[in-house]
């Protein structure tokens, strides 16, 4: 049990527009910070006013960049109450990335009681438009103020929220994705399952070159060959050949494992439908498209839950994905997930925690 102390505003800021949340662009009232020191653990729990934070410029994130993070959401119910979806694989995931970055972990039931205490010292800005949410961004950083290259002795723990819209800015519909065989995001050994800034780094340059093509995302392929699917963008990816569901398995440690991804299976396979999680080559994308099998294609996370693939570009060779429009079954998918989400579906997998 953590004893939180509070530290509230006397100035509480004004909400934006609700119809121009955009994503991550605005902060609410507070935030959640704890420190660590070596020899002491974790100490001082504390929800103060959301402020800027002062570092030494030879602190180890910004050089070394030992760090993690997390992303999940609150949604407020028809009903007003606020709720988490499976905020226990999150923190289950944090622990995971903590070990492999040499971060102290932090007790699974501590950041729980964070989050919630955050999220409602702060509900008055869970957004209750259709689509709109409270992104949440839990993050570590090493904070040591010397140069050498080592293991920090002192981290902070912070979480920040913002209320935010649909994720694209065009809703659900079809995106254009770029099959990127130069550049590689995740190798075998490295830290693709792990949730780090390090990754998103490596990555920019792929998107950008994708952006300049006109494409959304980068489907990104294996470290090694740059033959086997992935991800996509910072999604998981889907397909969907000869009604089989495919998606990469998880056991070479470049794939994020993501709470969507995890749900969207369990969704499926409560359903009836055939699951694979294996190595899938993009050679089979490309054979199932030109033998009119690929019936659909999406990406999944909590950001956009469900983003449905309507162009995929193999170095040149275009392959249009169910005539550019949402699949039957990116539709129910997202339907259900954001169903349960939204407190709108019953709950049948105990997937919700409610805030308040
Ligand atoms: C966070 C993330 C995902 C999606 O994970 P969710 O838990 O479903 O949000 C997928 N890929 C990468 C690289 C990510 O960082």
């Amino acid at each position: 049990m953590l004893n939180i102390r509070y530290e509230l505003t006397t100035q509480k800021k004004e909400k934006p527009d609700q119809t121009k949340l955009g994503f991550g662009k605005y902060f609410t009232d507070h935030m959640f910070i704890m420190n660590y020191t070596e020899g002491k653990g974790w100490y001082d729990p504390r929800i103060v006013p959301y402020q800027d934070i002062t570092l030494s410029p030879a602190a180890t994130v910004f050089h070394y960049a030992q760090e993690m993070f997390e992303g999940l959401k609150a949604y407020k119910t028809p009903e007003g109450h606020i709720q988490l979806f499976r905020p226990d694989k999150n923190i289950e995931r944090m622990n995971n990335t903590n070990r492999r970055m040499c971060i102290p972990e932090v007790d699974p039931a501590d950041v729980l009681q964070a989050l919630k205490a955050i999220v409602a010292a702060d509900s008055d800005w869970v957004p209750d438009n259709p689509g709109t949410s409270l992104y949440i961004r839990p993050f570590i950083i090493a904070i040591d103020a010397q140069l050498g290259v080592k293991v920090a002795s002192n981290y902070l723990f912070i979480i920040i929220l913002s209320p935010v819209g649909a994720y694209y800015a065009s809703g659900i519909n079809p995106v254009k994705i770029f099959i990127e065989t130069e550049y590689t995001r995740a190798v075998r050994g490295g830290t693709g399952y792990a949730k780090v800034g390090g990754n998103y780094a490596a990555s920019l340059i792929g998107q950008k070159k994708a952006e300049e093509m006109g494409y959304a995302q980068v489907l990104w392929l294996d470290g090694i060959e740059h033959k086997y699917v992935d991800e996509v963008g910072a999604m998981n990816v889907f397909f969907v050949i000869d009604g089989e569901v495919l998606t990469p398995s998880l056991e070479d440690g470049s794939i994020l494992p993501g709470v969507t991804r995890d749900s969207v299976i369990a969704l499926l396979n409560n359903w009836g439908y055939k699951v694979s999680e294996r190595k899938i080559a993009v050679a089979e994308i490309i054979e199932a498209h030109r033998a009119g099998k690929l019936d659909e294609a999406f990406g999944t996370g909590t950001a956009a839950v469900i983003s449905p693939i309507g162009e995929l570009n193999d170095d040149g060779e275009i392959m249009i994905i169910n005539d550019n429009k949402i699949g039957p079954l990116s539709q129910k998918l997202y339907d259900n997930l954001t169903g349960v989400q939204w407190g709108r579906l019953e709950d049948t997998f105990g997937w919700i925690e409610r805030v308040k």
